[in-house]
């Protein structure tokens, strides 16, 4: 016997319709690249983007065709968010910090035809547009409000897509082969935004009483759905535009009233490092939750946060394939009012997943490996906001199971409550005498010693182990430490094969386009400056 239910589609156009019928006051602020805000309403916004809508569809663009952004965190990308699907366009966030030559690759394969690009970031496009097929280049506070000028939004027809046609499509930064291009439909988008609506970190449930600002950036995996979710919440939105530096969004957090925010451990860290040495200089009362993911958040960190700032961050779990949160560490209720050190430890882990996601772990033979908090294998996943291919790309088709499984190439374990844990990702893994080493543990003991501000571990070739572990160190201004005293740092940590043998103290260490340790640099410059001259 079949339901009787509507056969409602999930589409975009719903929310853009709920956003201005419901939350036509509330409220976007950008901070502009002067540095001064910009405030309009949801009203504004709604109509803006329905007015992309029609004037894309002016400029000749057909349903299905792919119109590009290279652009910040800022409300004309709001607009572009919204609009572009809604008009049967496909949203393809383009990430400003990769190379011209990935650029004009992804585009190229993406297949793109119109691209919004902020002002600042033309010069950009310019080394990589000719190798595209892009043909229409709108820039944001110039060609892009004339595009829209010409067009009313009273003009507006829901094109009555289908749930599953494409609303946007997002590139993996791929580390390791050519960038792949994960498509998003208009269902997994909706279904997204509800899962990771409906978890609350840690009694932090969000809602329309909510101020967030994603620092997380919008060129990169949906600005982790929260433009959407804000969205359809009704909630006050908050955009850093190009000013991510520590400094201006403490200041975003204050002036605006931030409540919930979102970003990588990277930006948390100098977040972190300002605070402790300028305490009191922000008031940060209205801050609820901080949403960290992308990488591992360090527990020093998380702790530190809360124990000298009284402020909450809230871990998640994603890929870019998987829209992309699929876990976040919402707390059972015993652990969340039990030991606050228990706690922590459970925070630093990645979570448990969200609704709809399901996971199961494997190790190299395919036997399913043991919950019990120490076995290690690969983690994988399957749910409706879960790639189920790369978009024109059939070598890659092995990284999905004959039974429908996607491998996340994370290596992890499972605590037995269900609380996942990274120890690596596969091509950063140490194997040393035939055993893991989990880098992802080491780094977060060394940075909670009071003298590194960051660290990173690798593996290094070893004639007799076959890999061991090298610490790349950054210490924090004017502190000091050694090599010896880190290692006694470690030591009653870890089995003693764990730890590493070279401490190498640099300035910095190369991060990614998206804020993430970028090994295979590290391992290049110490793997060559071991070889013998
Ligand atoms: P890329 O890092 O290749 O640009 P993604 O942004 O899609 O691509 O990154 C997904 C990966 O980031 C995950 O597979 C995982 O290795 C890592 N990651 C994401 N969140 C976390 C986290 N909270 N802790 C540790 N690693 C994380």
């Amino acid at each position: 016997m079949d339901g009787l239910m509507m056969d409602f589609s999930l589409t975009l156009p719903a929310l853009l319709r709920r956003a201005e019928t419901f939350f036509g006051n509330a409220v976007i602020a950008t901070r502009l690249p002067d540095k001064s805000f910009h405030h309009y309403t949801y009203a504004d916004m709604t109509s803006r983007a329905r007015q992309l809508a029609v004037a894309l569809q002016r400029a000749g663009l057909e349903r299905g065709d792919r119109v590009a952004t290279l652009c910040w965190n800022h409300y004309q990308h709001l607009e572009a968010y919204l609009g572009i699907p809604s008009g049967g366009f496909v949203l393809h966030t383009l990430n400003l910090r990769l190379h011209p030559d990935d650029l004009a690759y992804i585009a190229s394969h993406a297949g793109d035809r119109a691209v919004i690009v902020d002002r600042s970031l033309v010069p950009l496009l310019e080394r990589f547009r000719e190798r595209t097929p892009i043909e229409n280049v709108f820039v944001v506070e110039d060609s892009y409000e004339e595009l829209l000028a010409g067009a009313d939004p009273a003009e507006w027809r829901d094109p009555e897509l289908h749930e599953n046609e494409a609303a946007a499509m997002c590139y993996t930064s791929g580390t390791t082969g050519r960038p792949k291009g994960v498509v998003y439909s208009h269902r997994s988008t909706w279904l997204h935004t509800l899962g990771v609506a409906a978890v609350g970190p840690l009694d932090f449930n969000i809602s329309q009483r909510d101020v967030i600002l994603p620092v997380v950036p919008m060129f990169h995996a949906n600005a982790w759905g929260y433009p959407y979710i804000a969205t359809m919440l009704g909630a006050k939105q908050v955009y850093p535009g190009p000013h991510l530096d520590p400094e201006s969004l403490l200041d975003d957090f204050e002036q605006e009233g931030v409540t919930v925010t979102a970003g990588v451990p990277t930006i948390w860290m100098g977040i972190l490092q300002l605070l402790d040495a300028n305490p009191g200089r922000w008031d940060l009362s209205a801050l609820r939750a901080m949403l960290v993911g992308g990488s591992a958040a360090p527990r020093a960190m998380i702790a530190g946060f809360k124990q000298r700032h009284g402020l909450h961050i809230c871990h998640g779990w994603g890929m870019t394939e998987s829209s992309p949160v699929a876990s976040l560490s919402d707390l059972h209720p015993d652990l969340a009012s039990g030991d606050i050190d228990i706690r922590f430890d459970f925070q630093a882990k990645q979570g448990i997943p969200l609704p709809l996601i399901e996971w199961r772990v494997r190790d190299d033979a395919g036997n399913e490996v043991p919950w019990d908090g120490v076995s290690m294998g690969e983690l994988e996943m399957r749910g409706p906001w879960v790639a189920a291919g790369y978009y024109d790309t059939p070598e890659q088709a092995d990284r999905w199971t004959p039974d429908g499984w996607f491998k996340t190439g994370d290596i992890v374990s499972m605590h037995p409550r269900g609380y996942m844990q990274i120890q690596d990702r596969s091509k950063d893994v140490i194997k040393s005498g035939g055993e893991w080493i989990s880098s992802v543990a080491l780094e977060n003991q060394l940075m909670a010693h009071p003298a590194v501000a960051e660290a990173a571990v690798i593996a290094i070739p070893d004639d007799k182990w076959f890999e061991r572990p090298l610490a790349a160190i950054v210490l924090k201004e004017g502190a000091t430490a050694t090599g010896e005293e880190l290692r006694e740092f470690l030591e009653p940590h870890f089995a003693k094969w764990w730890l590493p043998d070279r401490y190498e103290f640099v300035a910095e260490i190369p991060k990614t386009g998206v804020g993430k340790f970028r090994k295979t640099a590290l391992r290049e410059q110490f793997v060559q400056e071991q070889q013998p001259a």
